[in-house]
């Protein structure tokens, strides 16, 4: 049996926050369909409610751990929008990565993520560390960044 009911979200795709109303149709455990979308000011609005009612996506950042680098993390990110259900397994993969100095901004670091399609992708150039950096961050000291996340 089919349900109808109407869905209030607020759309994330830009700094305007259009507060959107979805009219949803959906029958037992199946997939969402939207009908209708209103409370938008672009089409990017109505596209973004559909993808959130059906297939909810989200990018992933997090840090790597680097050897040899300025900082002992690297900042990283997903090149593309992860399904919201994949997020903790994508989560793990880079808690498990490890990343070697000097590294380019956009440098794939996981390839295909998951088999999600998706590298995980250097959010930054790190530069290796150099023997004056490692007297200001010696050894064993968290660097100044580590807290950071950065
Ligand atoms: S509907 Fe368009 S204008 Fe409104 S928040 Fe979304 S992207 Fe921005």
């Amino acid at each position: 049996m089919k349900e109808k009911r109407t869905e209030e979200l607020i759309c994330i795709v830009c700094p305007m926050g259009c507060r959107l109303r979805a009219e949803v149709e959906q029958a037992d455990g199946e997939t969402p369909q939207v009908l209708s979308v209103s409370g938008n000011s672009c089409p990017r609005g109505a596209r973004y409610a559909k993808e959130e009612l059906t297939a909810p996506t989200r990018t992933v950042t997090g840090t790597v751990s680097i050897e040899g680098g300025l900082y002992r993390r690297l900042p990283v990110i997903t090149s593309a929008p992860i399904p919201k259900d994949k997020i903790f397994d994508v989560m793990e993969e880079i808690h498990r990565a490890h990343a070697c100095a000097p590294v380019q901004i956009h440098d794939i670091i996981i390839p295909n993520v998951c088999g999600l399609g998706a590298d995980v992708l250097a959010a930054r150039t790190m530069e290796q560390r150099s023997s004056d950096d490692e007297s200001v961050f010696p050894a064993g000291s968290a660097g100044g960044f580590d807290h950071q996340g950065v």
